[in-house]
């Protein structure tokens, strides 16, 4: 058998990058970044002033008490968005507000709540009842956050909601991005019914089609094709002409790849794909091949066992394939809350929950009672990560370090 890590290393040597695409931001969720983005404007990018108050000159006021209040002659007045630069001489403060740009000739805001009369007759006085700590207080100073040309994020970034908004404060309108993967998923099985059929005996509700094109697209990928195709005749090598018609660069067949009789991935497809087994549960059997730049996983059929090979394999294929700074899930490690029994010889991937009772010492429990069953495919529902376990080790005990994938 071999490793997981052997299986990868094959998978990983065949995935090819396509050209990066330019597009503008609002239609860049999701996807990575081909090239460093640059800031076009400095962040700030203007001095401007963090409260609502006054601008000043600092020296004006420095001595400024509840006791000894200094009164200021108001001589502009600055909303934001206001282009104005007044001139404010000793003696003299600006209105401003949050967000506008401070005077040049002022160094200091005095927010509202530290005058005697606040927002009332803010256009004729300013009376500082306390004096700002120091020159420059409450200036949000040019490029404090990043200056223009400066690496908002770096070639490999996943871009999402937070890291569109950096992009959009730093004037950026366009990126270059990898292109999203063009994936098919493809189903196996003579006994697949699509779900809300009324089930006859041995039909069972096609669920791998739905879990494994939301993978996909939840890493960046365009699902371009869906199909179920059954165990008779030659359904995945159609599939393939039709996914290659689309332009798929993966697809993703799930069923029909390990021992049995009627294994129609391995009988369609045998002379395009190799078949090997994984030390791995579930997973075991994996189908692989490469051809015409397009990528073909071969997936076993049991929902867990569909759903941890394409964390496994697919995943970090289809990251690499749009160059995204890491293709690995993160790790931890945490307790066992109880105890379970692991497969001989082959690393466990066991559906889990966290379980965060005591929120300073949570562990970690199986997502079902059942135990690790690949067919228990509803317990997927209840899974927040994989419990990974050593080949060698032979059973879990509560309180045993485990290494945990969240999802
Ligand atoms: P196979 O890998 O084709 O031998 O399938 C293993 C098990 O997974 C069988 O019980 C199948 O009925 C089930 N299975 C295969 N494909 C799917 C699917 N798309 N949706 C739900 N169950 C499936
Ligand atoms: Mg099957």
């Amino acid at each position: 058998m071999r490793t997981v890590e052997q299986q990868l290393d094959i998978v990983l040597t065949q995935v090819q990058q396509r050209p990066p695409i330019t597009v503008a931001l609002d239609d860049a969720r999701g996807l990575f970044l081909a090239s460093d983005a640059r800031a076009m404007s400095s962040v700030p990018a203007f001095d401007n002033s963090a409260m609502d108050g006054f601008a000043v000159r600092w020296a004006d006021v420095e001595s400024a008490s509840p006791e000894h209040p200094v009164t200021l002659r108001v001589v502009a007045d600055i909303p934001a968005g206001s282009a104005l630069d007044p001139a404010i001489g000793p003696g003299e403060a600006a209105r401003i507000m949050t967000g506008s740009p401070t005077p040049s000739d002022v160094d200091a805001i005095v927010p509202f709540e530290d005058t005697a009369g606040g927002l009332d007759d803010s256009l004729v006085t300013a009376v500082v009842r306390r004096a700002p700590k120091a020159a420059g207080m409450h200036i949000r100073r040019t490029a404090a956050d990043t200056a223009e040309g400066d690496i908002v994020l770096a070639a490999g970034a996943q871009l999402g909601p937070r890291q569109l908004s950096a992009l959009a404060s730093a004037g950026i309108a366009h990126v270059e991005v990898a292109p999203r993967p063009r994936v098919a998923i493809v189903s196996t099985g003579s006994e697949l019914v699509p779900v809300g059929t009324a089930l006859q005996r041995g039909q069972i509700p096609e669920s791998n089609g739905i879990l494994l094109a939301g993978l996909a697209a939840d890493v960046g990928a365009e699902v371009v094709l869906r199909r179920v195709v059954d165990d008779e005749g030659d359904g995945p090598a159609d599939a393939v002409a039709e996914a290659r018609a689309l332009g798929a660069d993966v697809i993703v067949f799930s069923g029909g790849v390990s021992a049995g009789a009627y294994e129609v991935v391995k009988q369609s497809l045998g002379e395009s794909m190799e078949f090997a087994k994984i030390a791995m549960q579930p997973g075991k059997p994996q189908g692989f091949g490469a051809a015409g730049g397009m990528l073909i996983f071969g997936l076993p059929g049991n929902p867990v066992s569909a759903a941890v090979s394409f964390e496994v394999f697919v995943r970090p294929a289809l990251l690499r394939m749009q160059g995204a700074a890491g293709i690995h899930r993160p790790k931890r490690m945490l307790p066992a809350g109880t105890d379970w029994t692991t497969p001989p010889a082959r690393r466990q991937y066991l559906p889990a929950v966290i379980d965060r009772t005591d929120p300073a010492r949570p562990v970690v429990r199986p997502a079902t009672a059942g135990g690790s069953g690949s067919h228990l495919s509803v317990g997927l529902g209840a899974a927040e990560a994989y419990a990974i376990v050593p080949a060698e080790t032979e059973r879990v005990s509560a309180g045993d370090l485990i290494e945990v994938m969240e999802l």
